[in-house]
C-alpha cells in the first residue's frame, strides 16, 4: 500500500494567485466592458534582445547538422557558460572557480531542491514576507509542523519580521537556526540589503555554523553601486553561502529557462569539511537534473557578451523606468510607498482600516487594476500589497492614471 508524503497536506492553500483570478472573473462577469490593468504579476514583457536571440538561433543551427549535434552535456553546465560566469563575478571583485557554478533550468527549481543536501532536523529561518518556494519546500521536506490558519504560519519555521520600521530589511535570528533564506533584492517588498546588513547575516552564520541560502535573482536590477549584488561581496561568505540567480529577470529568460547556483568548495556547516556539501549539490545535479537546454545556454553565453549586457541593461532601465511611473504617481497620490528604486517591485503600505485583501477589492473595483495582496507572501505582509514593474510602459500609464483619478482615499 502506497502512503502520500504527508508534508504535503501542511501545505497552506496555495490560494494566491488562483483567489486574484476567481476575484477578476467575478468582477468582469459583473463588468463586461471595463479594462483591467494588472500590475500584479512578477513576469517580464519586453522581447528578447538581438545578440541573445542570434544566441539562441545559433545554438539551433548547430543542433541541425551532423557536424555540430551535441546531445546530453555537462550536468553542471557547459563549462565556457560557467567561465563566462566567473568571468561576469570577477568584474565585481568576487572570485570564484568555474567549478563552483552549477547551471540549472532556473532560480526556483534550485531555491526548491537546495534543501535536499541538508539534514531535515535543521531549524530555518525565512524573511516574513518571502517569494514562496523557500518556505514552501521546506515544509515539504517535513522540515516544518502544522499551520496554523489563524497567524498565517507554520510551527517549527523561524519568521525574520521585515517592516517599515526595519526598512524590510531584517536583523540575524535571535535564536541559533541553521538555515536562513535571505533574498536581495526582495520580491515582494522590493528592498535591498546593505553591506552592513549583510556582514550581520554572515558573522551570525559563521558563528552558528548555519548556511545562508541567498537569492539574487534581481541583483541586475540594482543602480546603486553601493549596494552588494553578491552575497559573496561580503567577507566570509564563501565560508556561509549559497548563491542562487537567473537569467529569468536579467535577461527576460522566464519561459527561457535558465539559472545558476554557487556552491563554493569553501563552504562548510557544523557537521561538514570544506567541499563536501559542493560534492552533495554536485552528486544531486548529476543525479537527479540532465542539465539545461543547449539553446538556453547558449542563449545564456550571449546574455554575458559585452552587447548582450548593454541591451538586457536597457531592458531592465525600461522596466525600472515603469518602476518610478508608479513610485511617483503613487507618492503623488499620498500613498506610503517602499521599493522600486533597486527592484522591480513596490511595496505599498495599504490606508488605515483595511486589509491586504480588502485593499485589492478596493483597488479593482475602483480603478481597475490588479496587484498582489502582501498577506500571500507570509504573516507580515499583511497591510501591505505589492505592485509590479514588469509590463508595458502605456499599460502601467494607464493604470497608475486610473488610480490617481479614481481611487478615493
Ligand atoms: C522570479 C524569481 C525567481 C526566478 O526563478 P526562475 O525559476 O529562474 O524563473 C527566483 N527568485 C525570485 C525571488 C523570483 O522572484
Amino acid at each position: 500500500m502506497a502512503k502520500v508524503n504527508l508534508n504535503y497536506r501542511k501545505l497552506s492553500a496555495g490560494y494566491l494567485f488562483p483567489e486574484i483570478g476567481r476575484r477578476i472573473k467575478a468582477y468582469q462577469q459583473a463588468n463586461p466592458q471595463a479594462k483591467v490593468h494588472r500590475l500584479g504579476i512578477g513576469n517580464t514583457t519586453e522581447p528578447l534582445t538581438p545578440s541573445v536571440v542570434s544566441g539562441l538561433h545559433d545554438a539551433v543551427e548547430r543542433l541541425a547538422q551532423v557536424e555540430t549535434y551535441t546531445g546530453y552535456g555537462d550536468e553542471q553546465g557547459e563549462e565556457v557558460l560557467r567561465e563566462a560566469l566567473a568571468r561576469f563575478y570577477s568584474q565585481r571583485d568576487v572570485n570564484l572557480d568555474k567549478d563552483e557554478f552549477f547551471i540549472s533550468d532556473g532560480a526556483k527549481p534550485d531555491a526548491g531542491n537546495i534543501q535536499s543536501i541538508f539534514s531535515t532536523t535543521n531549524l530555518v529561518a525565512f524573511q516574513d514576507p518571502a517569494y514562496p518556494v523557500y518556505v514552501d519546500s521546506n515544509v515539504i521536506a517535513g522540515r516544518s509542523g502544522s499551520y496554523n490558519s489563524n497567524q498565517g504560519n507554520y510551527s517549527g519555521f523561524v519568521y525574520m519580521v521585515c517592516n517599515s520600521e526595519n526598512g524590510f530589511i531584517p536583523e540575524p535570528p535571535g535564536e541559533k537556526v541553521d538555515m536562513i533564506y535571505l533574498c536581495s533584492p526582495n520580491n515582494p517588498t522590493g528592498a535591498v540589503a546593505k553591506h552592513k546588513e549583510l556582514e550581520r547575516f554572515v558573522d551570525y552564520a559563521r558563528y552558528e555554523k548555519a548556511v545562508i541560502i541567498f537569492d539574487a535573482s534581481y541583483a541586475e536590477f540594482i543602480s546603486d553601486s553601493a549596494l552588494p549584488r553578491s552575497i559573496y561581496e561580503i567577507k566570509g561568505a564563501k565560508e556561509c553561502a549559497i548563491e542562487i540567480n537567473s537569467f529569468s529577470k536579467f535577461a527576460g529568460f522566464t519561459g527561457v529557462r535558465l539559472g545558476w547556483t554557487i556552491v563554493p568548495r569553501a563552504l562548510v556547516c557544523e557537521d561538514s569539511e570544506p567541499g563536501e556539501l559542493h560534492r552533495f549539490w554536485l552528486r544531486r545535479q548529476t543525479t537527479c537534473f540532465n542539465g539545461a537546454s543547449n539553446i538556453s545556454q547558449s542563449g545564456g553565453l550571449a546574455v554575458l557578451s559585452k552587447e548582450g549586457l548593454s541591451e538586457c541593461a536597457a531592458v531592465i532601465g525600461y522596466y525600472m523606468e515603469n518602476a518610478r511611473v508608479i513610485r511617483e504617481g503613487l507618492f503623488d497620490k499620498g500613498l506610503e510607498v517602499y521599493g522600486g528604486v533597486n527592484a522591480p517591485y513596490l511595496w505599498l503600505k495599504v490606508p488605515p482600516g483595511l486589509s491586504s485583501w480588502e485593499f485589492f477589492d478596493k483597488l479593482l473595483y475602483e480603478a481597475q487594476v490588479v496587484g498582489t495582496p502582501g498577506s500571500g507572501f507570509g504573516p507580515s505582509g499583511e497591510g501591505y500589497f505589492r505592485l509590479s514593474a514588469f509590463g508595458h510602459r502605456e499599460d502601467v500609464e494607464e493604470a497608475v492614471k486610473s488610480i490617481q483619478d479614481k481611487i478615493k482615499l
